[in-house]
């Protein structure tokens, strides 16, 4: 049993990713520079983006946080925005979500420009995700992908299973794994609260992508013998013997299904420090995606 290594490998990509920035300093180009927009005080939000910030500082990008209060109202965010769309000095910038319940989340998505849409949220940019043309992939989907491809896990004519179809993480994995490509050319079923007979549909697959946020709902009898399975789910517990005062639980069972798997994603160090990678991947796409 291998297990995917998030922490690792994304650490290689920062460092791969601070020397093309040191190329592009030594060739007197422009350097990425990415902006977050964050509002309210929500824990797990501000947690994120500051660490994109660190991500950007470690790689050598420029970075911008921009915090706003939590009763910023929707147009006032609209406007941030637009000056974000206007700032010739920002290349990619991304909304932290959730956003306040009384901000229209779809609103917001669609004023983002598409050129510096790095989440890859944008119709414009899923579209051509969709058409496997160059463009944002969202973090998440592009995280894992490169997680595959870096420990070369088999792929082609594979069952995978993906559980959860949001437009974030679940919908976009289902398709990026279905093209035409490596890592891709699997026989795809994307599940979700509707699915009958899950168990049995996960009984059947060689890779399991489980990203529905329920603390440990893959278990070892929905795990077929030598399968993949990539934990997505990130659950907060509290836990007082924890610094940070929470512990974090994935999708996947991990202790009773990991001797059965070829492959396995710890939580945490797996998928979520490659999110943040693929984040940085994003905005390095900037200066390729703008030349186009
Ligand atoms: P989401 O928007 O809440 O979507 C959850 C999906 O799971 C939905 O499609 C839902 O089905 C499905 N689902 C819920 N209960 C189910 C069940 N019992 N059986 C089958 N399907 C079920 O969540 P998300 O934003 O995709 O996030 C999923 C998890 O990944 C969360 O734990 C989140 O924190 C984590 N996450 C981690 C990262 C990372 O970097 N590691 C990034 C993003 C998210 P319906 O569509 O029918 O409601």
């Amino acid at each position: 049993m291998v297990v995917l290594d998030g922490k690792v490998t994304s650490a290689k990509i920062r460092q791969e990713l601070a020397i093309r920035v040191k190329d592009l300093k030594a060739q007197g180009k422009k350097i990425p520079h990415l902006a977050a927009i964050l509002v309210g005080e929500d824990g797990a939000s501000r947690t994120y983006v500051n660490a994109k910030v660190r991500d950007c500082e470690e790689v050598g990008f420029g970075s911008t946080l921009i915090k706003l209060p939590a009763e910023t109202t929707e147009a006032e965010l609209l406007k941030a925005i637009g000056k974000l769309n206007n700032d010739d000095d920002i290349d990619g910038y991304i909304v932290q979500l959730p956003l306040p319940q009384h901000i229209d989340e779809t609103k917001v998505l669609l004023a983002v420009d598409p050129k510096k849409d790095v989440d890859g949220f944008h119709p414009q940019n899923v579209g051509k995700m969709t058409l496997n043309l160059p463009t944002y992939i969202p973090a998440t989907p592009q995280g894992i992908v490169e997680l595959l491809r870096r420990y070369e896990v088999p792929t082609e004519g594979k069952n995978c299973v993906v559980i959860g179809r949001s437009h974030i993480v679940g919908s976009p994995m289902s398709i990026l794994l279905s093209q035409h490509n490596y890592p891709g050319n699997c026989t795809v079923t994307l599940c979700h609260s509707r699915t009958q007979d899950l168990e049995d549909i996960c009984r059947n697959a060689d890779i399991i992508v489980a990203a529905l946020g329920r603390p440990g709902f893959v278990t070892p009898d929905m795990v077929k013998e030598g399968a993949c399975v990539i934990d997505v789910g990130i659950t907060r517990i509290d836990d007082s013997t924890k610094k940070s005062g929470f512990r974090l639980l994935g999708d996947v069972d991990y202790e009773a299904v990991a001797p059965k798997c070829s492959f396995i994603t710890p939580v945490p160090g797996g998928v979520g420090p490659m999110t943040r990678a693929a984040l940085m991947m994003n905005t390095m796409k900037v200066t390729e995606l703008g030349e186009e």
